[in-house]
């Protein structure tokens, strides 16, 4: 004798009865937002670190004697890369310090990002107190 209607639909209960259940904990196909900031290159946390040592430490060369060397510093991080005698013109000394040339080169940090800027927005002085 066959099995009654009542009993085939218990038997394919039992035998599909988990498939909806198991569609429906699929894992969720969106990802889950997740805090978006990207990792911040440590190159630019180093420059970040370059600027903050060199605030407050250039010489003003305009409050300088007359004959007295002349400094230069990296446009981009404002270290010391050059002293040169006054007048001096043989060759201009280098708008950027090594590190920051490579950052440049490398497209870690742009020519505009300049220390001059980051004096303006930060509120830091340039020169060494007189
Ligand atoms: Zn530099």
């Amino acid at each position: 004798m066959g099995e009654t209607w009542k009993e085939y639909m218990g038997r394919m209960q039992d035998t599909y009865g988990h498939l909806p259940n198991f569609i429906t904990n699929l894992p969720d196909p969106k990802p889950k937002e997740e805090a978006m900031t990207p990792p911040k290159d440590p190159r630019l946390t180093a420059l970040e670190a370059r600027r903050e040592a060199n605030a407050g430490q250039q010489v003003d060369n305009a409050r300088l004697p007359a004959g007295a060397n002349m400094y230069y510093y990296c446009e981009t991080c404002g270290a010391h890369t050059a002293t040169k005698p006054e007048g001096w013109w043989q060759d201009p000394p280098p708008r950027h310090c090594a590190t920051c040339k490579d950052d440049i080169s490398d497209g870690i940090i742009t020519r505009t990002d300049t220390y001059d800027d980051w004096l303006e927005k930060n509120n830091k002085e340039r020169y060494q107190r007189a």
